[in-house]
């Protein structure tokens, strides 16, 4: 295990913000995580765990503790189980990666995840989803590494409390967690998801899609509503979609006309961020300074070049509390924030 000094952390996540790590290490195997347990108690240490660094905007103060970028790259496929497969990935495997090769298996689960940036390790902190698709229902178990028992430990699916983009791995339970690999059951039947907008138009002359012309129909898409990430920085959704009681829906569509909604648990409605980005907060293509509204989707929040972190937090604050005042609605961040701000 090599520990690197003073290294910016501008070039490992996908906003391109943020200061410098007062210690690094790549993460290449899981024995190295017990040395890194040593390492951050002799110096009493707070550490960061980076996968991708594609749902984080990162304090642009310097971070005084270890950096821990998890790079393990290990894909173990395991015996069938009846009309099911297992496979354990490590955290350190590029999402995409993952999606891809599950497709070319023609395995079905993960393919409307197609073209989610980050790592495998990241997917199950958010939950990640897409259309109609998340993460939780594929996953049979999430390995961490405890560094202050200096324990490996499974969670079954049941146990990581999975929620709308949500999980015990967003929870101060975890705080001394690293996860290590995800377990993962696909399945060798299924059906094809296309029930959401986008997809069903992309399919209107093609009713019975195969499993690699959905992930291509998801790329495809996709590529629409993202900036190039090349060019611009960015975390993708930056907002969470609301889920709102039905009087509270009933409150705005009377106020702000028809609006994009989809029925939620416990009778409540899950309402469109986007939407009301662009036709209420009028946001949508908005420039601020450094800092926009993608043009072709304002959920994607985008570093035109030089925006700070705080610049970046600053303007999405202003539209969270534009939300509030104008809709009396919390517009609940999807990105996490990293460091102090
Ligand atoms: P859209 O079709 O313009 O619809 C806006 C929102 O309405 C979506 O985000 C989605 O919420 C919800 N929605 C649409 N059709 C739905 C249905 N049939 N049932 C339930 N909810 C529905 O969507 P979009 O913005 O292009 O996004 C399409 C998918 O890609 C969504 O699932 C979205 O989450 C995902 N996406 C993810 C990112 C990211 O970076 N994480 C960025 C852009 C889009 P849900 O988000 O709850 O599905």
């Amino acid at each position: 295990m090599t520990v690197k000094e003073n290294i910016s952390l501008r070039g490992f996540n996908t906003f391109k913000v943020g200061g410098s790590a007062r210690f690094f290490v790549e993460i290449k195997n899981k024995k190295d995580l017990v040395e890194v347990a040593d390492f951050l108690e002799v110096h009493n240490l707070p550490f960061l765990v980076l996968g991708g660094g594609s749902n984080v905007l990162i304090s642009d103060d310097n971070f005084p503790g270890l950096v821990l970028k998890i790079s393990t790259q290990g894909i173990f496929w395991k015996d069938s189980l009846g009309k099911k497969i297992e496979v354990d990935v490590e955290a350190g495997v590029g999402w995409d990666e993952l999606v891809s090769e599950v497709v070319k298996k023609n395995l079905f689960g993960l393919e409307n995840l197609s073209g989610i940036p980050g790592t495998v390790g990241a997917a199950p902190i958010q939950n990640i989803g897409a259309y109609g698709a998340e993460v939780k229902n594929t996953i049979q178990f999430v390995e961490i590494f405890d560094l202050k028992n200096r324990q490996f430990k499974k969670l079954e699916m049941n146990d990581c409390r999975f929620g709308y983009r949500d999980s015990i791995f967003k929870s101060s339970e975890s705080k001394n967690w690293i996860i290590t690999s995800v377990s993962f059951l696909l399945s060798k039947e299924g059906s094809l998801n296309t029930s959401y907008k986008d997809l069903k138009n992309y399919f209107s002359e093609n009713p019975n899609p195969t499993l690699a012309e959905v992930r291509q129909a998801v790329l495809e898409i996709r590529g629409r509503k993202f900036p190039d990430l090349k060019l611009y920085g960015t975390a993708g959704s930056f907002f969470k979609n609301p889920i709102i009681t039905s009087e509270k829906f009933e409150e705005l569509q009377k106020k702000f006309g028809e609006m994009p909604n989809f029925p939620a648990e416990d009778g409540k409605v899950k309402i469109s961020a986007a939407w009301i980005l662009d036709n209420v907060l009028k946001v949508k293509g908005k420039v601020f300074n450094n800092v926009s509204f993608f043009q072709n989707q304002p959920l994607v929040v985008v570093n035109l070049g030089s925006a700070t972190a705080s610049e970046i937090k600053e303007v999405t604050d202003k539209i969270s509390l534009l939300a509030k005042k104008e809709l009396g609605l919390d517009l609940e961040r999807e990105v996490r924030l990293v460091g102090k701000f």
